[in-house]
């Protein structure tokens, strides 16, 4: 499938290694399996988990942190030089157009540059005390790192996680989903070119209930970040709970965009719509609700229409604005949600261009209020439900009312109401007459309720990455 690499192959203490079992790669555009990868075991995940602590004993715990950022840079860099190779395995295994994997290999690398950047700007203070005291802070890492990716954006949540990690100086073990561990495994072996120590980053692909249970579980392991769903996020805190490990959950979300009567729409409409249905709707902080001022919620609906009738979804490799979505499980739980959506209005569908992927036509549904089942759960594919609103209070109370509060946008040119709504809204995120800010490396990101907790992105993931020690000297 792919002349690069073995992608049968797992990464283990710095050696390339095959494992027992395998799984099969499907190409979602197609429905067809294009090759196969390592099913890790509970086993492959201790070796790699004692292979991170001999990294953290040897060459790679006493590595300076400009060397460590030198690394990181390089990293980026190499990923740059390989976009078109790694944009072609994400568009191939996930299914999104070439367009989008590009922009997320591109969003990887910038990862790995600001990462690298920052690796020797994260630093203790000093803290004035007693007479006869000096007292210091030093910022460690914790250790051992679990990484544990979903296969919607592998490459920009792998970039976020494991690159915030390694710049301050842990050892990762990272566990990216069995529907996606191309550009994983690829971007392991761009780590080891450019100089990343052997056991500093270890890549086991396998099943959730294997290889991640037996990821979280390990008594090894210091802290867990992990992105995927509610479900598998409770679990993932129970299992860290048995050892009293640190977790960042980043969980999933009903993210609304919030419309007033004095929003300048020819700025919003292209948000609107794209927020939604980028990445054919899985993504997490995907704007599936458009809440609207009921003043213009019938010609805001026929534009978003408009635009959705020229949608085109077809393979990946064609670079049409949607791909299919990832399974045929996901293609069957987006289409459960629409077959209960009969009390609702279809106000328009794109159009499915291609034949034998799991494709959905993206779908924009009216008639909606703000406590219908499908205002409420998350459906994770290319569909938005438009809300209307009398008043800024009760769009506060509709936009506020999901057990999830990840990202939240808000187009009015009042500026007093933005200053009240960016401080009232439920979110982890609030962008205010813009949505997603271009996806925001330098951006702290994560959600409150259900979806999650932490934060990653930004400086404010090396804090997360890493525990501050309190050194206090009596020298009288
Ligand atoms: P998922 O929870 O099924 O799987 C995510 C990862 O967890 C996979 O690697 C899987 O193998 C692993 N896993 C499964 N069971 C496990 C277990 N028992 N122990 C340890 N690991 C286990 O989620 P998914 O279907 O792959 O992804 C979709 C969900 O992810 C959506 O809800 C979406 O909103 C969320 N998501 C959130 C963000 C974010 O940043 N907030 C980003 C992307 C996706």
């Amino acid at each position: 499938m792919t002349a690069w690499f073995d992608t049968e192959e797992m990464l283990i203490d710095g050696v390339w290694r095959r494992g027992g079992a395998t799984l099969p790669v499907e190409d979602p555009s197609t429905g067809q399996t294009i090759g196969r990868i390592a099913r890790g075991t509970a086993g492959d995940i201790d070796a790699a988990v004692t292979a991170a602590q001999a990294a953290l004993d040897g060459p790679w715990g006493r590595m300076t942190a400009l060397e460590r950022g030198r690394i990181l840079a390089r990293m980026g860099q190499m990923v740059l030089a390989r976009v078109d190779d790694l944009a072609l395995l994400e568009a191939t295994d996930v299914g999104k157009p070439l367009t989008q994997a590009r922009a997320d290999a591109v969003a990887l690398a910038r990862y790995l540059e600001f990462y690298g950047g920052a690796a020797d700007k994260v630093h203790g203070t000093t803290i004035p005390y007693l007479d006869g005291y000096t007292v210091y802070t030093l910022r460690q890492p914790h250790g051992v790192t679990g990484h544990i990716v979903p296969w919607n954006y592998p490459m920009q949540i792998i970039g976020r996680s494991v690159g915030a990690a390694l710049a301050m100086g842990n050892a990762g073990v990272l566990k990216p989903a069995e529907e996606a561990c191309l550009t994983a495994l690829a971007f392991a072996r761009i780590a080891q070119e450019a100089g990343l120590p052997a056991g500093a980053l270890n890549v086991v692909p396998g099943l959730g209930d294997e290889a991640g249970a037996a990821l979280t579980a390990h008594p090894g392991v210091h802290h867990i970040s992990f992105t995927g769903s509610v479900a598998t996020g409770v679990r993932v805190q129970q299992a860290a709970a048995t050892n009293v490990v640190p977790v960042t959950l980043e969980l999933g979300g009903k993210s609304p965009q919030l419309v007033f009567d004095d929003a300048d729409l020819e700025e919003a409409l292209p948000f609107l719509v794209n927020a939604g249905i980028q990445n054919a709707g899985q993504t997490c902080s995907a704007a599936s609700r458009i809440l609207v001022h009921a003043d213009i919620h019938d010609a805001v609906v026929s534009r978003m229409a408009a635009r959705y009738r020229d949608l085109r979804v077809g393979p990946a490799q064609e670079d049409l604005d949607l791909g299919p979505l990832i399974s045929a499980r996901q293609r069957e739980i987006v289409e459960g949600f629409l077959a209960r959506a009969g009390d609702l209005t279809v106000a328009a569908e794109g159009q499915v261009a291609g034949t034998g992927g799991h494709f959905v036509a993206p779908t924009l549904l009216t008639g909606a209020t703000g406590d219908h089942p499908l205002a409420r759960a998350e459906i994770f594919g290319p569909v938005q439900v438009v809300i209307p609103f009398t008043s800024e209070e009760e769009a506060v109370a509709i936009a506020n009312g999901t057990d999830y509060g990840l990202v939240a946008g808000v187009w009015t040119r009042d500026g007093a109401r933005q200053m009240r709504l960016a401080r009232d809204l439920r979110a982890g995120q609030v962008f205010l007459n813009n949505y997603g800010a271009g996806g925001g490396v330098e951006l702290p990101f994560g959600g409150v309720g259900k979806s999650g907790h932490g934060r990653e992105k930004g400086f404010e993931a090396l804090y997360g990455f890493s525990q501050l020690k309190t050194v206090a000297a009596h020298h009288g």
